[in-house]
């Protein structure tokens, strides 16, 4: 009867898209999102382009942080009948510092029969510290630092942390971001990965700063941003 199960059902791939540049797209990512019964996006919109891209026509349902919890039962049920269901994030790998590991947590708890598979690719992280140079290959991944609770306690870890720091940040914060850490990590050495993949990739690197000077000379505070806190 347990092997019955396992063949009837379902499988659930997380899918890595690109994170700008969409000829990052694996040849694994295409070939599921092509065979799989239906998509979860975070953003249909988003992922409609890089379906065209590729000449694919599916369904796609929304999946976002909001939606995680109640979309998780409907997945399930998929699941439960056998479907082949593909999650994908907005950009990069789905439950980092996006959604998706909530969904698979449930999935684990509720139907452990189902295949999980992960269709690794493009990460933001992956990418800046593939380019960043870092002599230490130890480090410390935050991921979005919050905005208010809980904000000042991060820096404070970030400034006397022994290994380089990862953050993930948006265009309207990276100048907060960067002032912060000229109080709290004034000597640091930052690395900037900005655009990775797309027209305008840089790596800028400094003290804080310095770099929120460069930033704001280029007028190049728009776009995507990777930041690396070396100790
Ligand atoms: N799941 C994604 C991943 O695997 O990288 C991360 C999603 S998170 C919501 C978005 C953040 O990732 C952006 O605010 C930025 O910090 C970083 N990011 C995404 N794409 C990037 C790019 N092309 N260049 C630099 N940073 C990027």
């Amino acid at each position: 009867m347990g092997g019955f199960d396992k063949l009837t059902t379902g499988k659930l791939s997380i899918v890595a898209t690109p994170i700008g540049n969409l000829g990052d797209l694996t040849f694994r990512a295409l070939w599921n999102m092509k065979e799989a019964t239906v998509i979860y996006a975070e953003d249909t919109r988003v992922i409609s382009k890089l379906l065209s891209h590729y000449g694919l026509r599916k369904s796609v349902f929304r999946l976002d942080a909001a939606t995680e919890g109640k979309k998780a039962l409907e997945i399930i049920s998929r699941l439960e009948n056998g479907e082949h269901v593909v999650v994908v994030s907005d950009a990069g790998t789905p439950g980092i510092s996006d959604p998706g590991a909530r969904l698979v947590s449930y999935v684990r708890e509720h139907v452990p029969e189902a295949t999980i598979e992960a269709i690794p690719g493009p990460s933001a992280l992956t990418a800046a510290l593939s380019i960043a140079g870092l002599v230490s290959d130890q480090f410390l991944f935050l991921g979005f630092l919050p905005h208010k609770k809980g904000r000042q306690t991060a820096l404070k870890k970030i400034a006397a942390s022994e290994y380089p720091v990862v953050l993930y940040e948006s265009p309207h914060r990276i100048l907060k971001l960067l002032a912060e850490l000229g109080k709290f990590a004034l000597q640091s050495r930052v690395t900037i990965a900005r655009e990775l993949t797309k027209l305008h990739e840089e790596v800028l690197v400094g003290a804080p700063d310095e770099l929120a000077k460069t930033l704001e000379k280029k007028k190049a505070v728009r776009g995507e941003f990777v930041v690396i806190i070396e100790p």
